[in-house]
């Protein structure tokens, strides 16, 4: 399918005039009809919620919209936790899905009355004791089968090699030590897949889990409440992918609910789901601009952001689409390979892209960064993470997080003498 961005030149001309690149863009509509089309693909299922995986895109105007949706927030870390509790999340909108975690996490999460989704049986004393010896009367556990996951095509495709959840046998056990600790109600939850562009992900998925859930509501007698299907519902960052269609998705799940669960009694199981990449993913851009271009043994476009605004294509390869605004029916006849300005020789956009002639003053409209985009950069370099814009329905757009300064930089140096060193002024800040 052809990329299109969600902006013209013109808008990003005026928008850069008062928001210097590199910049996120957000797009209000997209992300709109998109959580609409959720609701509505699950809206078969009584209890259905998706609790949006806050670490795809931590920025509380975002997740305010989703709130409208009844969108609840996935949390893996005290901040994250702290957000969703900002944007006026109560209990039953935050799952805690975390692994490894600190103690001061758990008791954060349990005083904030989110449930708790378990990574491992030696974290049920652990979280005891933390509370004083009382458990939450809702809990949940994460599920890896081990083995191979047969759909998958991504970074977490191998569940016997990754680091997450209970064994089979510990769910099982781990269900028996709760349900005699008091815990009434029951969750289980299972991540096996990563980014797939396949409807057929989330009804395997669901089949899986809820035959173990009939099997665990029969052999330990506890009360399954909700079944997450947790993240991993991808979209196309290549042109040739086929998006997902979350209808049919939507309507795979139900039927394994029907064949599966409603017959053994347990129609009144609430589905959840912790999408983060499809939620926001393909409605955030990272816009910037070709400042450079250096003919070497290689054709090199360097653009103003670099990998610590985006790292996805230095950390995984991975490829996400480039459209130079203003040349979107021009011939891809230059090959490039698009730079940031780390002194890492991995900090590139593109390699050996196709793309329109670039000239220094294009706008790059880097697509499908509205997920794991911002949110992973970093400072590497002394690098500084750019502002997030939100473009509304009206076309009118917002900044949601301001840019970066260097006294941002340098705010945790600020009890030593180095600080008040700093010639801010030099920077105009
Ligand atoms: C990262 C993560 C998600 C979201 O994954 P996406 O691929 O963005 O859908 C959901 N749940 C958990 C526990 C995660 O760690």
């Amino acid at each position: 399918m052809k990329k299109i961005p969600f902006v013209t030149k013109e808008q990003v001309e005026s928008i850069a005039a008062q928001y210097p690149t590199p910049f996120y863009l957000y797009d209000e509509a997209g992300i709109r009809r998109n959580a609409e089309a959720v609701r509505e693909a699950f809206a078969w299922n009584k209890g259905f919620r998706e609790f949006f995986a806050v670490k795809a895109t931590p920025n509380p105007y975002l997740m305010d919209i989703l709130k409208e949706y009844d969108c609840g927030f996935d949390c893996s870390s005290e901040t994250e936790l702290l957000l969703s509790d900002a944007v006026g999340a109560d209990g039953a909108h935050i799952m805690f899905s975390s692994n490894d975690t600190p103690a001061q996490e758990y008791a954060l999460a349990a005083e904030l009355g989110a449930t708790i989704n378990l990574d491992d049986i030696t974290h049920i004393p652990f979280l005891e004791e933390i509370l004083g010896g009382k458990l939450p009367e809702t809990m949940s556990c994460r599920f890896n089968p081990g083995g191979i996951f047969q759909m998958s095509n991504g970074i977490m495709d191998n569940p016997g090699d990754s680091k997450y959840g209970f064994t089979r046998e510990q769910l099982f056990e781990g269900f028996r030590i709760l349900k005699e600790k008091g815990v009434k109600r029951f969750g289980i939850h299972a991540f096996l897949a990563s980014n797939t562009v396949t409807n057929e992900y989330y009804p395997t998925l669901a089949g899986q889990l809820f035959a173990l859930a009939v099997e665990l509501q029969k052999e330990t007698g506890a009360q399954i409440a909700f079944i997450n299907l947790s993240g991993g519902v991808g979209i196309p960052y290549t042109p040739d992918a086929e998006p997902n269609d979350i209808r049919v998705i939507g309507e795979g799940v139900r039927r394994k609910f029907e064949e599966i669960l409603v017959p053994a009694g347990m129609g009144d199981v609430a589905i959840y789901t912790e999408m983060g990449r499809f939620m926001m993913g393909p409605y955030g851009a990272l816009v910037t601009k070709a400042i450079h271009e250096k003919h070497i043994y290689k054709e090199y476009i360097g653009v103003d952001a670099c990998a610590a605004n985006l790292m996805r294509p230095a950390m995984y390869g991975a490829y996400h689409h480039i459209t130079v605004l203003g040349k979107e029916n021009a011939p891809c006849d230059h090959k490039y390979d698009v730079t940031g300005s780390l002194c890492e020789n991995n900090d590139k956009f593109a390699v050996d892209r196709m793309l329109p002639e670039i000239e220094k003053g294009d706008y790059l409209f880097i697509h499908d960064a509205g997920a794991h985009g911002f949110a992973m950069g970093y400072n590497y370099n002394g690098r500084l993470h750019s502002a997030e814009l939100l473009m509304k329905e009206d076309g009118s757009v917002q900044q949601i997080r301001r840019a970066e300064t260097p006294r941002d930089y340098f705010a945790t140096f600020d009890e030593t003498p180095y600080y008040d060193r700093i010639d801010f002024e030099k920077v105009n800040c």
